[in-house]
C-alpha cells in the first residue's frame, strides 16, 4: 500500500523549476490526475519503485517497450558488454543489418528501412518520403491517432464541414496543417469522399492500424483493406503506424492479423528494447528514394547507436525464439480484463475494456468506443478517482484513459491477483 509521496513531491518541485512541467514528456507530469508523478529509482520484471521506497505493478512498461518487464537478464548482460566496446561511433556496425534483418522476418513488408532513435523521427521520415516519392502534398490522419509531435501531425479536425485539419499547438502553420486532412477513425464512408475529390493530390493516408493512442480502439473489420482499396486506387501510399502496436498484436504486426500490405510501416517502442530505436521501411522502389540511393534526405548522428541495437537485437531474439509469446500476451491480458469486468459490474460502475494482443484501456463509459467523438465522451471524473485509487494501492497505470495499459511477458498471475484486489476496492471510491 502506498502511504507517501514526499520525496517525489521534492524532487517535482525541483524539476519544475527548471523544466517545462518538470518533466520531458508531457503525460508525465500527471496533469489530468492533479496528483504528484512518482519519481522512480528503478523497475525489474513487472515491478516499478519510486524514490519514497513504493513498490507498483507497472501496466505503463515505459509506454510500451517493456514487453519482457524491465531489465531482462539477457538485454541486460548484453548491453553491459556493449557499453564497454563503446556507446556511438557514428559510423557502421554490423548490428545495425542484424537488427534490420530479425525486424524483417516479423515484418517482411519491410524490404528495406532505415533505423531512426524515436517513433516520431520514424513517421515524420515516411511522410517526407511520401511526399518526395509521389510528388503530392497531402496527407490524411485520423483524430485521436497520435504520430509524434511533427508539424505535419500536429493537427486535429477543423470545426464543422472543414476539410483540412487546424493545428492543435501554437508554433504549427496554417500552411502545414492545410496539408493534412483529418477524418475520424473507422469511417472508411469519409476517406472515400475525400479521395473523389481530392485523390490526386493525397500523398499517403496514415493510420495507426490499431489505435492506442485515444486510449485502445481497433480498426473494424474492413477499414484497413478498404485503406488500402482507395489508397491504391489513387496511386496514394499507405503508412501504417505500428510504433505502438507493433509486436504487441500478432506476430507479423496488425498487418499480418488483417492481411493489408502498407507501403511504408513505422516501428519504434518495442524495437529498441528500452532504448531509443524506431524504423521505417517498406517497399524497395520507395526506400530506394532515401539519401544516399535516392534524393529524399534524412540523417541521424545517433541513428542505429550500438546501445540501440543491442537492446533491440536482444529483445527481437527473445520473443521470435518464443513461437507462441503472442498467445500467452493475449490470453493473460484477456484473463485480466475479465477479472476487471468483473470487479467494475460488483461497484455498478459502467466501463468499456477494450483490446488488442497485449494492450488495452478502459473507458469509464456506457458505449463502445470506435472513434476520438467517443473516447472523449468518457467519464474523466471517474477515471481520475480510479487512477488515484489504484496507484495507492500499488498499481502504476497510465494516468490517463486516453493511453494504453500493458501487459508484458513478466506479469505474473500473483500480479493479477493484486491487481484485481487493488480495483475491487477502487471502483468503489
Ligand atoms: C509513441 C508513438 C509515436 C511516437 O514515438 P516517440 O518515440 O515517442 O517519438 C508515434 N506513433 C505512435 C503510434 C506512437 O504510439
Amino acid at each position: 500500500m502506498v502511504n507517501k509521496l514526499e520525496k517525489s513531491a521534492a524532487a517535482f518541485e525541483k524539476a519544475k523549476k527548471i523544466m517545462p512541467g518538470g518533466v520531458n514528456s508531457p503525460v508525465r507530469s500527471y496533469q489530468n490526475v492533479d496528483c504528484t508523478p512518482p519519481f522512480i529509482s528503478h523497475a525489474k520484471g513487472s515491478k516499478i519503485s519510486d524514490i519514497d521506497g513504493n513498490e507498483y505493478i507497472d501496466f505503463v512498461g515505459s509506454w510500451g517497450p517493456a514487453i519482457l518487464g524491465h531489465a531482462h537478464p539477457q538485454v541486460v548482460e548484453a548491453l553491459q558488454k556493449a557499453v564497454e566496446r563503446g556507446t556511438s561511433f557514428g559510423a557502421p556496425t554490423e548490428l545495425e543489418t542484424e537488427l534490420a534483418e530479425l525486424v524483417q522476418k516479423f515484418y517482411p513488408t519491410m524490404q528495406v528501412m532505415r533505423m531512426v532513435n524515436s517513433g516520431i523521427e520514424a513517421t515524420m521520415s515516411a511522410l517526407r518520403l511520401a511526399r518526395g516519392f509521389t510528388g503530392r502534398d497531402k496527407i490524411v490522419k485520423f483524430e485521436g491517432c497520435y504520430h509524434g509531435h511533427s508539424d505535419s501531425l500536429l493537427v486535429g479536425a477543423g470545426s464543422g464541414a472543414a476539410t483540412f485539419g487546424e493545428p492543435t499547438s501554437p508554433g504549427v502553420t496554417l500552411g502545414t496543417s492545410q496539408d493534412t486532412i483529418v477524418l475520424q477513425y473507422n469511417d472508411i464512408k469519409s476517406v472515400e469522399k475525400i479521395f473523389a475529390e481530392y485523390g490526386s493530390e493525397i500523398a499517403a493516408v496514415i493510420v495507426e492500424p490499431v489505435a492506442g493512442n485515444m486510449g485502445l480502439v481497433p480498426s473494424k473489420k474492413n477499414f484497413l483493406p478498404k485503406l488500402r482499396e482507395v489508397t491504391e486506387k489513387s496511386n496514394a501510399l499507405l503508412i501504417f503506424d505500428e510504433v505502438m502496436c507493433g509486436f504487441r498484436v500478432a506476430k507479423g504486426g496488425v498487418q499480418e492479423k488483417y492481411n493489408v500490405k502498407p507501403d511504408i510501416t513505422c516501428l519504434g517502442k518495442v524495437i529498441g528494447g528500452g532504448l531509443p530505436c524506431a524504423a521505417y521501411g517498406g517497399r524497395e522502389d520507395i526506400m530506394r528514394n532515401v539519401s544516399p540511393d535516392g534524393k529524399i534526405y534524412q540523417a541521424g548522428t545517433l541513428s542505429g547507436n550500438p546501445l540501440a541495437m543491442t537492446a533491440g537485437v536482444e529483445t527481437l531474439k527473445i520473443l521470435l525464439k518464443d513461437e507462441s509469446y503472442i498467445d500467452k500476451l493475449t490470453k493473460k491480458t484477456s484473463k485480466l480484463i475479465e477479472g476487471l469486468k468483473i470487479k467494475a459490474e460488483l461497484a455498478n460502475v459502467d466501463v468499456q475494456i477494450q483490446q488488442a494482443g497485449s494492450m488495452f484501456s478502459i473507458f469509464f463509459n456506457t458505449k463502445k468506443v470506435s472513434n476520438y467523438i467517443d473516447a472523449k465522451s468518457s467519464d474523466q471524473n471517474k477515471f481520475k478517482r480510479w487512477f488515484i485509487a489504484m496507484l495507492e494501492r500499488g498499481i502504476y497505470l497510465p494516468p490517463s484513459q486516453y493511453e494504453t495499459i500493458f501487459v508484458s511477458l513478466a506479469h505474473t498471475d500473483e500480479d493479477f491477483a493484486k491487481t484485481l484486489d487493488a480495483a475491487e476496492s477502487a471502483f468503489f471510491v
